[in-house]
């Protein structure tokens, strides 16, 4: 055969060499055994060597070996320690043994999620996932799930088929023929809803300012004395936990209401969502299954790996009739076709490290973990206010708003914590007031680990106020 090059390419079956996934694994496994005695944030140093990775693109290739071993001596290094027990920031979850374990088959496997026929096993533990987890949220049966990458996806799922629908109610099919002329609807949310809910809502053309923006009283809440009348044509944006304060809006007042007048609930639950699996957050979820569409991630309070999310959705048709798509060569089958239920097409099998997530923890697992989370937030804002720190928010969930002195005093601690090695933790602000962020979000964390990081921010303290004195 002539025309055909056999030599360009060091690939194909004979020219494995298996060792590189041992070395692979020899430095996964060390990162995880030592994941508590790194720094929590890089080193200065560490993130300055990243300029190592900032070569021109080489003409030919370099060994595997050689990548494995840069990723190992100056990638790893300059990696955030999020799944380790002192890791604070954002809402971002760890990663429970058997999830990642899971996930390492599933890296192997390369599942496309796209369609039954390209993955069976993939379809199937979709389908598993989704009866377990509307079981476990409480939610009306026959609810839809897609897997996606996130809140921000879910989010734009479930607006996306709020939209679709009231206007479908109005006999104005929107999905061909465009936004430009349809009937108004109207958008109600809260001024403290998540900035990814005005995103998904300016992607839609229904616009970030083109909305009924309600005031939040001073936990975060939407204020529900100030909802504007609902009807049939309004889309309710609610809260399972303010991304800062981890509030939740009244779902049993504002969920009757908008049930009663004809409206969709949308809920962003990202992390709160699963307050639903606890009797002891009763109060706060009530009611909360009446809504129509609810967004979660699973990389939050689940501690399922990177990236994970979920939209769920009441009315099946309204969420699979937004996202359907056609092509001659895309075989849709009787059984679960994933792509129906998400806004992409080629996925990877996000519902391996969920099912096992789910199956490792168990019921019990899953409301032990979430109340875990809670039950050390409010041990880590009873340490702080037993050493002079104030603690702004009501700790109803796993989120803690604390502040010391003044703002400045405040952004200076902060920093000095974030510097510190120990822990990390945000900042934010509300109404102008910054503070310190601290979310208690991952299984790893012990009481010890809050103790060191109390100590941390009390060391801060002392430097910021002796400087300041
Ligand atoms: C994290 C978060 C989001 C965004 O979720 P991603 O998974 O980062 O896309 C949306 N809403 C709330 C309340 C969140 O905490």
């Amino acid at each position: 055969m002539s025309g055909y090059n056999k030599t360009i390419y060091k690939l194909g079956n004979e020219s494995i060499d298996f060792s590189i996934y041992e070395e692979a694994k020899k430095y996964a496994i060390d990162y995880v055994k030592n994941i508590d005695s790194r720094n929590v944030y890089p080193t200065d140093k560490a993130i300055d060597n990243l300029t190592i990775f900032f070569e021109d693109m080489p003409e030919s290739g370099a060994e595997t070996f050689e990548i494995l071993r840069m990723l190992n001596d100056y990638g790893s290094p300059a990696t955030v320690a999020q799944t380790g027990g002192r890791y604070f920031g954002l809402v971002n979850g760890g990663a429970i043994p058997a999830a990642l374990a899971a996930k390492w088959i599933a890296d192997v496997w390369d599942q496309n999620a796209v369609l039954n026929v390209t993955s069976p096993i993939a379809s199937a533990l979709e389908d598993v996932c989704e009866k377990w987890i509307v079981n476990l949220l409480k939610l009306p049966q026959g609810t839809a799930v897609g897997f996606v990458g996130g809140s921000s996806a879910a989010t734009l799922c479930g607006i996306t088929a709020a939209r679709n629908y009231l206007l479908k109610k109005k006999g104005y099919d929107v999905a061909k023929k465009g936004i430009f002329n349809a009937p108004p609807i109207r958008v109600v949310l809260s001024e403290e809803a998540h900035s990814t809910v005005f995103k998904a809502l300016s992607i839609l053309g229904l616009g970030s300012e083109r909305v009924e923006m309600v005031k939040s009283d001073s936990q975060g809440r939407i204020d529900h004395s100030q909802i504007p009348a609902l009807d049939d044509n309004t889309l309710l944006i609610l809260q399972a936990g303010n991304v800062n304060t981890g509030a939740f809006d009244n779902f049993d007042l504002l969920c009757k209401e908008a049930n009663a007048k004809g409206a969709w609930v949308h809920v962003d639950g990202a992390f709160g969502l699963w307050a639903r699996v606890s009797d002891e957050f009763g109060h706060l979820t009530k009611s909360l299954s009446l809504a129509d569409s609810w967004s979660v991630d699973a990389h939050k309070t689940l501690n399922v790996p990177y990236d994970c999310g979920i939209i769920l959705c009441r009315n099946r048709t309204a969420l699979t009739d937004a996202l359907h798509m056609e092509g001659s060569y895309i075989i849709y089958s009787e059984k679960r076709d994933g792509m129906l239920y998400t806004m992409e097409m080629s996925r990877r099998a996000r519902s391996v490290e969920l099912w096992a997530t789910l199956k490792s923890l168990g019921k019990n697992g899953v409301k032990a973990l979430v109340e875990n989370l809670c039950e050390k937030a409010r041990y880590f804002a009873d340490r702080l206010k037993d050493n002079g720190f104030e603690v702004l928010n009501d700790v109803c969930f796993n989120q803690v708003n604390v502040y010391v002195g003044d703002d400045t005093a405040t952004q200076n601690i902060l920093s000095a914590i974030q510097h510190s090695g120990v822990c990390w933790c945000g900042g934010a602000s509300r109404f102008g007031k910054p503070f310190i962020r601290i979310s208690v979000c991952s299984y790893k964390t012990t009481y010890e680990d809050i103790d060191m990081s109390v100590k941390a921010f009390v060391n801060a303290k002392n430097i910021i106020c002796r400087i300041i004195v």
